[in-house]
């Protein structure tokens, strides 16, 4: 069979990309090596709720044109993320709010709570950020750094605050309104009946073979001789540096393990789909119940704690490392991949960006635009 495309990975790029190039009438074989669609979106159902199998998802975007898109293939509930966070037997609300800081110093005014925030900043001697901790005292100060950022960052990343970029931390808002809504997105929501729903949808009648690697599904092929299957273009949604059989080295990724448990007659465990544990002592960065994600009203219910780890090979990567070393490093492969002429090279692990689900489906809309 000649195809247009073989497409390597059928998480949320490798799914619309193939949806755009199948709907103008090109021909395409989605391949992944674990035996499931939807890459780390992954969900499934367990005593009738969608567990979300790779971490938790929650889809925000700003990007009319992506909310648009994703209404195709799925209907969003009306889910808004408000975490919160537990540091020793203090909970406290995120993103940082006048909830937390009302919670934090009894402040009940945003020019209370900045004057607060600037009485601690000041004397820290602190000029233009070079790094997180930096980042992360010029913006808030000391007490919500050390009670909400510090432990947690640090598990996460497995590395010290003053060696991680500053990028990551602007991912996390601070306002002074009374607003918990972790995202400062305009829509928001989860899929309605979990993500996996969502990327059949897009895979719908495209060819797809599943729990082949790429290496595997070459080897095979090639074995095939005349009867091979041949591609006018491959897409690459798998970790770059893995592609080029590491020849500059390995690039880092923090990869996770998680614990899950169905809680057999418990219906609420903990009364939120997210609650992060800041503290460095617990092992686990949050413990995620999942039924929230959907207003769940089932007897029982599942919850995952997550453990940050760092990746070897072999394991899942789950977030590239942006830091300066990573990133020259990356820049090296990225040459590598420009001069491959009929390979692409798409999304978190194939770009080692720090994406979110929404610039996943940008990303994959503007290349299958470019291809067309
Ligand atoms: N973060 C933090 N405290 C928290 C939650 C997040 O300091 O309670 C920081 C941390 O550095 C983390 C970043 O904000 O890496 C982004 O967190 P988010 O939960 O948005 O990341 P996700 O894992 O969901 O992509």
């Amino acid at each position: 069979m000649r195809y247009d495309y073989l497409i390597v990975g059928a998480g949320l790029f490798g799914a619309v990309f193939a949806k755009e190039m199948s709907r103008i009438g090109k021909s395409c074989l989605v391949i992944d090596k674990r035996e499931h669609i939807a890459g780390n979106i992954y969900t499934e159902e367990i005593a009738g709720i969608q567990v979300h199998k790779y971490g938790a998802h929650i889809f925000h975007t700003s990007d009319k044109r992506i909310w648009d898109y994703v209404q195709q293939y799925a209907r969003l509930n009306h889910y808004i993320n408000s975490p919160v966070a537990v540091y020793g037997d203090e909970l406290y609300n995120l993103p940082f709010n006048m909830n937390t800081f009302n919670k934090l110093w009894g402040v009940k005014t945003p020019a209370e709570a900045k004057a607060r925030i600037m009485e601690q900043i000041e004397g820290l001697g602190l000029g233009e950020p070079h790094n997180l901790e930096e980042q992360a005292l010029s913006l808030v100060g000391p007490d919500v750094y050390t009670k909400l950022i510090k432990g947690y960052t640090e598990k996460q990343w497995g590395r010290d605050c003053k060696e991680l970029p500053s990028f990551i931390i602007r991912r996390l808002p601070l306002r002074f309104v009374y607003d918990n809504n972790y995202f400062t997105d305009r829509y928001q929501g989860i899929p309605e009946g979990g993500y996996t729903g969502m990327v059949e949808k897009m895979l719908k009648g495209v060819p797809l073979k599943l729990g082949i690697s790429y290496r595997e599904f070459l080897e095979a092929n090639s074995a095939k001789g005349e009867e091979a299957d041949s591609f006018r273009k491959v897409l690459y949604t798998g970790m770059i540096d893995e592609y080029f059989d590491y020849c500059f080295g390995e690039l880092q990724y923090r990869s996770l393990r998680f614990e899950e448990e169905l809680l057999t007659g418990c219906e609420n465990y903990q009364g939120n789909a997210v609650v992060n544990y800041t503290e460095r002592e617990v092992p686990y960065t949050r413990i995620i119940e999942h039924k929230h994600f959907e207003f769940g009203t089932q007897p029982d219910t599942v919850i995952t704690r997550e453990y940050p780890v760092e990746w070897k090979r072999g394991d899942e990567p789950y977030y590239p490392v942006n830091d300066e070393r990573n990133n020259a490093l990356y820049a090296k492969y990225a040459g590598l991949a420009s001069r491959e002429k009929n390979v692409l090279f798409g999304g978190r692990l194939g770009q080692y960006r720090y994406y979110d689900m929404d610039k996943v489906i940008a990303a994959a809309l503007d290349m299958a635009a470019a291809e067309i």
